[in-house]
């Protein structure tokens, strides 16, 4: 990640975008920018992995008192289950951290 700093962005901006993930809808999220590059330097992109063969996006729940997790899961109800539950059993566990694993992938241009 050093080299995000290390050479100036602005040289090609907006020159071109990324060809992966550019026909296919929003699946990402509320927080999603899309297909679109936001990171950009030279000749490397970085944009959300939207390919067939890119890990799922996952969520768990991590309990902010103890720390520990729910198991991963590419849905949001077994971790907010798993955040109920786990009050249950620990009623002074009240607060969570929503983890969530996007997949991303870099490219670089010819
Ligand atoms: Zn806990």
């Amino acid at each position: 990640m050093g080299c995000l700093r290390c050479e100036a962005p602005d040289r090609t901006r907006g020159a071109e975008r990324p060809q992966r993930g550019a026909q296919r809808g929003d699946e990402a999220g509320p927080m999603s920018t899309g297909p679109r590059a936001i990171v950009r330097h030279e000749t490397w992109t970085l944009t959300p992995d939207r390919e067939p063969d890119a890990a799922p996006l996952s969520y768990k729940m991590r309990c902010t008192m103890c720390e520990e997790e729910s198991p991963k899961s590419e849905g949001w109800n077994d971790p907010q289950s798993w955040a109920l539950a786990h009050s249950g059993k620990n009623p002074s566990h009240r607060t969570y951290s929503e983890v969530i694993s996007r997949p991303w992938r870099t490219f670089m241009h010819a």
